[in-house]
């Protein structure tokens, strides 16, 4: 097995290095988390450069409007980006890595053709509105309830957590369709134009400060028939899809994000002298060393992805895994911190002055949060700011909840990995 990379693979990560070099200084700062319309700008405008040079949907197939990368090229694409310190998908997560792949996989040609060329052009962003009160890891719970009326649906009930809706254009929308009893069998995904009458979005404000979700009232909403994906009732299949492309692949990009906060961490002990204490190297040592186990499955999932068109059930082990790691790296970063770790925001001259007195500068480039600029230590690490070394900690408490909690997904290995009763 030749484990190098293609001349061509090597040609396709030199041109993209260049294209980031020289782009990615022409994108102003990034907007504060709460101010969404200077999000949704920053982040469709973003998408519409990597369209512009062809680097939209690099995962997606060509018939889907993508670039059909291999899977290698698909790495090399994160790895670059990630390099690059690029904007990540923001408020084009849930079109760009979940419901366009289930458009791809599960919709009409039409549905393809209408859909998925604004997604990639970042024209248009989409929201999830999975989850209701009462109806979260119980999914096959949810009431929402949708009444045929001729070429329409008529859609009454309630979502949560329904996050980036602020400035969604499209949700997709998991609604009952079958008997109240039915659980699975009465599911239908519907694609539902945010901008309808009859529907209300409350934003929820978090402890971080900011809406990053909210609930989503539908009032009589009327959606079209055609925006049906799959058939009627057979909705739990479709979102079995959707699932599998948010739990196994959406985040694969977070585990190279991990990385360099990792590294970040180090080069940040290593300035204020904690990483002469023992226990932060074997801290750091063994968060590495899982990290580059959880890369090895990344790959994986990403050429299962490639190969059968769907990421498997094996999502479950790498999003449980991820969502864990994510909170420990998190927690060292406060522990470094120290009592600053108990400030919400920035402080006067913290490490990126600590770090341009050591041999490194304190303009690193502003943190992935839009809130803390953060320093470059002497190794080229980007190390976080106060601001955002807290916020990725109050953050990592939610990632072991969105998309299916811990013990959910703890279940399914159990009982569809491995085989074990149900409990
Ligand atoms: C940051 C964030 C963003 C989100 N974005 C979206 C979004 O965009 N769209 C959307 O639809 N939803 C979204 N969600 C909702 C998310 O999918 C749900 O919060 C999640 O599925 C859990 O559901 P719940 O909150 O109703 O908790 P519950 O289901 O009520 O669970 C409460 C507790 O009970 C445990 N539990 C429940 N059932 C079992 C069981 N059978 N075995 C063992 N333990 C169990 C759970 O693990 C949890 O600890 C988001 C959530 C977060 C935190």
């Amino acid at each position: 097995m030749d484990l190098r990379y293609s001349e061509s693979e090597e040609a396709f990560r030199s041109s993209l290095r260049s294209w980031l070099a020289e782009v990615l200084p022409t994108l102003g700062p990034r907007p504060s988390n709460l101010d969404w319309p200077g999000r949704r700008a920053y982040d469709t405008t973003w998408q519409r450069m990597l369209f512009d040079a062809g680097y939209a949907g690099i995962d997606w197939p060509v018939e889907g409007g993508g670039r059909g990368a291999s899977p290698v090229e698909q790495l090399i694409y994160l790895e670059e980006l990630e390099r690059a310190h690029a904007p990540y998908v923001g408020v084009n997560f849930v079109g760009l890595l979940h419901a366009g792949p289930t458009v791809i996989v599960e919709g009409t040609p039409e549905q393809r053709a209408r859909f998925l060329p604004p997604i990639l052009r970042g024209d248009e962003v989409w929201c999830q509105g999975f989850s209701e009160p009462g109806a979260g890891s119980d999914l096959a719970s949810l009431r929402t309830r949708a009444e045929r009326d001729g070429d329409e649906y008529v859609v009454t009930g309630q979502k949560i957590w329904t996050s980036h809706a602020e400035v969604a254009d499209f949700c997709e929308l998991l609604v009952r369709t079958g008997p109240e009893d039915g659980r699975h069998r009465g599911i239908t995904w519907l694609i539902l134009p945010m901008d309808r009458p009859g529907i209300d979005f409350r934003p929820l404000r978090t402890i971080a400060g900011s809406t990053e979700f909210g609930e989503l009232f539908l009032d009589g909403v009327r959606v079209p028939v055609a925006n049906r994906v799959g058939d009627e009732n057979d909705g739990w299949r479709v979102t079995m899809t959707t699932l599998s492309f948010e739990r196994g692949t959406a985040f694969v990009g977070e585990v190279l994000q991990s990385m360099e906060l990792l590294r970040g961490l180090r080069s940040m002990a290593r300035s204020t002298g904690e990483w002469d204490e023992a226990e932060v190297r074997r801290r750091v040592g063994h968060l590495g060393a899982e990290l580059d186990a959880l890369w090895a499955l990344a790959r994986r999932n990403v050429s299962q992805a490639a190969r059968t068109g769907v990421p498997g059930i094996g999502g479950s082990v790498y999003k449980l895994a991820l969502s864990e790691l994510r909170q420990r790296i998190a927690e060292l970063g406060v522990d470094l911190a120290g009592p600053a770790g108990l400030v919400f925001g920035d402080l006067p001259g913290d490490r990126a002055l600590a770090l341009a007195g050591s041999g490194g500068t304190g303009s690193g480039g502003t943190g992935p949060d839009g809130t803390a600029p953060g320093g470059t230590g002497s190794d080229g690490a980007r190390v976080p700011g106060n601001a955002e070394l807290v916020n990725t900690w109050v953050h990592s408490f939610s990632r072991t909840i969105a998309a299916g909690t811990s013990q959910i997904q703890r279940n399914i290995i159990a009982e569809r990995i491995l085989g074990l009763p149900k409990g």
